[in-house]
């Protein structure tokens, strides 16, 4: 079948039985042996989907098709799923070989116990636990035992493996070293693979593409680096992105931008960005936080309240029209707390949104 739609979700709608819509008419497909990361702030339905695909939710209508098949009327044990849950969920009292065997050793399918101790070990080779076969999962750390949920999923040989923030439970350090591996295995094994997480750089470091949802809609589904690029929305250019893109409200007057304390030309941006004819009335002008540049004369004069460090780069901060303001420069920029400051906007690199949250440049 399609290896460009190996997972389809056509205009996907789940309302809980207290009416509440938590995914609204959602649609999107992913590649045979990718790895997608949905995204999103807490409560925007990332695990509401993860539900329905693995067939412990019913949809309350669209559909869900596998290689294909439409897989909504199927048995959740009968839909070649492999879930790693946020809590691991191991079981305590087994062995770490026990809890990787377990999956094949219950059920319709099971296997004789010889043969699935061999697959097991095959599978905890690739992950590299087998020399905590023996140990329970109460003596190994957070990142061994998120290593042993993953095995035990991938055990069953499923075609396609979901993860629900399986990293949140680790230390900062540790999540990025499991998240490289957990890339490098997926990628290996050559599962298709749906991975939940709210947190943006993990996304971006992660996906081969990104579905960025909120209020249970899909808001971008597209390559990381076009999130930041190209948001599709107020929403997107303001998820993601780190320090975060400064938003300026303006009114558009005269063919002019106008903030409380400067006035740009309509006429001095990127003609062809533009994505109709704007009328008159109130805009935001975003702006990525790079792309403020410090100079003698530029579109407006700030007081830098505190500088902060950030590896290679400095953070300016400023306050604008009572909003918290960030400028990114390079770490031997000189400027200092208390430097009153004239400032730049790159225009060819700013977004324009209506009130509304539509991107209009
Ligand atoms: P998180 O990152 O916090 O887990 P999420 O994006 O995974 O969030 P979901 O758990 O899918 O979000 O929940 C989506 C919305 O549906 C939330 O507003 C949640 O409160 C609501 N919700 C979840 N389960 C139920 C339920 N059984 N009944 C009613 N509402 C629910």
């Amino acid at each position: 079948m399609s290896n460009e739609k190996f997972v389809e979700v056509k205009n996907l709608r789940k309302v809980y039985d207290n009416g509440y819509e938590a995914i609204k008419d959602v649609s999107f497909s992913v590649k045979k042996g990718d790895l997608v990361c949905l995204l999103g702030p807490s409560g925007c339905g990332k695990t509401t989907i993860l539900n329905m695909l693995a067939g412990l939710l019913f949809p309350t209508s669209g559909d869900i098709l596998f290689d294909g098949k439409s897989v909504v009327k199927t048995e959740p044990k009968d839909r070649q799923i492999g879930y790693v849950f946020q809590n691991y969920a191991l079981y305590p009292h087994m062995t770490v070989l026990q809890n990787v065997m377990f999956p094949l050793t219950v059920g319709k399918n099971k296997i004789a116990k010889d043969e699935a101790e061999k697959i097991a070990r095959k599978y905890m080779e690739l992950t590299q636990i087998t020399d905590f076969a023996n140990q329970r999962p109460g003596s190994l750390s957070g990142g061994q035992q998120q290593r042993v949920a993953i095995t035990r999923a991938l055990v069953q040989e499923p075609k396609i493996l979901l993860m629900d923030e399986p990293l949140s439970n680790l230390d900062a350090r540790l999540r990025l070293k499991i998240r490289e591996e957990i890339r490098a295995l997926v990628k290996k094994v050559g599962i298709t693979t749906l991975f939940v997480t709210h947190d943006q750089e993990e996304a971006l470091s992660i996906g081969d593409k990104i579905i960025l949802f909120n209020d249970g809609v899909i808001q971008q589904d597209d390559m990381g680096q076009n999130f930041y690029l190209e948001p599709n929305n107020y929403f997107v250019a303001n998820f993601v992105g780190n320090p975060v893109i400064d938003n300026f409200e303006v009114e558009l007057k005269d063919g002019k931008l106008v903030g409380s304390d400067f006035a740009i030309d309509l006429a001095d941006f990127d003609q062809d960005r533009f994505k109709k004819n704007l009328d008159e009335g109130k805009y935001t002008l975003s702006i990525r936080p790079e792309n403020l540049k410090p100079v003698e004369h530029g579109h407006l004069s700030v007081k830098i309240e505190d500088v902060e460090l950030i590896g290679r780069e400095r953070i300016l901060k400023f306050e604008h029209d009572n909003m918290q303001h960030r400028c990114l420069v390079d770490l031997e920029q000189p400027i200092k707390a208390e430097d009153q400051v004239e400032l730049q906007l790159r225009l060819d690199r700013a977004f324009i949104f209506t009130p509304e949250g539509e991107r209009v440049y």
